[in-house]
């Protein structure tokens, strides 16, 4: 039988309620700013009416959170998925705030979401769906209000709908209102690699602090979308070793390592299985993958991946989370206690929402960086991050999660007390 995890720690709002509680506690935060910041300052529900390829009318449930605007506007993905909640869009909403303050980036933190299978819909269909889900939206977002991303089940195309609806609306081009466009529209060079990046920069800060050595490091990535197929090629390229592989199909495990490019020619170009991938050594489920012997373990699919009744079995020394919320906060102290380097999620995968600004900034002048000098900034801004969390973990004696809580959670209230209540 497969060890699943309880209903409570599944859901993913516990989850990042858990650590916001610890965090605000070891801070010492005052009640009323500790409140102010526990609740989203928002939560739209939306029916959203769609005409089917089939004649037939459906009516699919969305929703949009914006937890806070307290350093700018609220910045974060909108997901298509069939089991999207509430719960979840708000955790991931609450994530978006806290990362934005990691990265030390000028936005507040959103979510949006829809309950569809998009693998299941044409393109039309998910076209008229994203369109009056933006039109519902016209209102509450803008450039300087809140501005969506893509996320699971979305991409560049949704981004390029939910400009073009939002334009039409204003009576204007806006392409600042959203990010992870294609490039022909406003997007920013180096997005499309940008979460993967940056999580193979906090892989390589943390090598560098546990004095390991790169070349044939090896690495097993869970995922094989946007941020898990990025970090494993631009990983490779770099020098380490991907010996493990998964996405929702499987997982995959080789000892000898893969030929990322050729991976993602199987599974991108060719439309294959990644696991049927020839020569992919041995078969196994997409959770198992996560427990295999490696140095580095990235899981960076999906939720509640690490829990309490599996966390003992990871055999990784660093664990970098692509994804967001892959690991209970039950799990927590079982990986610390394993002497595990964690790199949390709101600091391993803000590299997505770094780029993300620097497109808007880029959008918003008008003026276009090359990759080199996106790149560039990336890397200053991840390194910075990096540091910053990692030396409060020492000075305050906490673990890397909780000191990138504290580090985001702090900055808010700062800003938050100098902007005081307007009431
Ligand atoms: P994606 O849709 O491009 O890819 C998701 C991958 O996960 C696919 O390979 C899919 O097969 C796999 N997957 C789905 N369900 C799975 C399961 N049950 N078991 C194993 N694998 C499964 O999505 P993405 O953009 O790569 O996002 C992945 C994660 O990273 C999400 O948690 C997302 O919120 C987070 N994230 C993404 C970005 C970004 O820039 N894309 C930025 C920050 C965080």
């Amino acid at each position: 039988m497969p060890q699943l995890p309880t209903p409570e720690e599944m859901n993913v709002y516990q989850n990042a309620e858990a650590r916001f509680e610890v965090a605000a506690q070891k801070l010492g935060l005052e009640q009323g700013i500790y409140k102010y910041l526990k609740y989203p300052s928002k939560e739209i529900t939306l029916y959203i009416p769609v005409g089917l390829d089939n004649g037939a009318l459906e009516v699919f449930t969305g929703y949009r959170v914006l937890h806070s605007t307290v350093r700018g506007p609220g910045k974060g993905g909108i997901r298509f998925a069939p089991d999207v909640s509430l719960d979840e869009v708000r955790a991931l909403a609450t994530w978006m705030t806290w990362k934005c303050a990691v990265v030390d980036i000028p936005f507040g933190g959103a979510k949006g979401g829809i309950i569809c299978d998009p693998r299941k819909m044409s393109r039309g269909e998910l076209e008229r769906l994203t369109r009056r889900y933006t039109a519902e939206l016209a209102d509450w977002l803008g450039p300087e209000r809140d501005i969506p991303a893509p996320d699971v089940g979305t991409g560049e195309q949704t981004m390029a709908w939910v400009m073009d609806t939002y334009s039409m609306h204003h009576r204007q081009a806006t392409t600042a209102v959203v990010t992870g466009k294609p490039i022909e529209l406003g997007g920013s060079r180096g997005r499309r690699e940008a979460t993967g990046r940056g999580v193979m920069i906090c892989c390589d800060k943390a090598l560098a602090k546990l004095g390991m050595k790169k070349e044939g490091t090896r690495v097993v990535i869970q995922g094989f979308g946007n941020v898990g197929s990025m970090a494993a090629d631009l990983m490779q390229k770099a020098g380490y070793k991907i010996i493990g592989l998964a996405d929702i199909g499987g997982g995959l495990y080789n000892e000898n390592g893969f030929d990322v490019p050729k991976v993602i020619d199987w599974v991108s170009t060719q439309k294959k299985p990644l696991e049927d991938y020839p020569g992919g050594g041995t078969k196994m489920t997409a959770r198992d993958v996560l427990f295999q012997p490696c140095d580095v373990v990235i899981p960076a699919a999906i939720e509640n991946q690490i829990t309490e009744k599996n966390a003992s079995q990871v055999q990784a020394k660093i664990m970098c989370e692509g994804a967001n919320g892959p690991t209970t906060w039950q799990a927590d102290a079982i990986i610390d206690a394993k002497g595990v380097f964690t790199i949390p999620d709101i600091l391993g995968n803000a590299g997505g929402v770094t780029v993300s600004y620097f497109e808007w900034v880029q959008d918003r002048q008008g003026f276009f960086w090359r990759e080199s000098e996106v790149n560039e900034r990336l890397l200053d801004v991840m390194e910075n991050a990096f540091d910053a969390v990692v030396q409060y973990a020492e000075m305050h004696k906490v673990n890397n999660r909780i000191a990138a809580y504290m580090v985001a959670i702090d900055r808010v209230a700062k800003a938050l007390k100098m902007r005081g209540i307007y009431a």
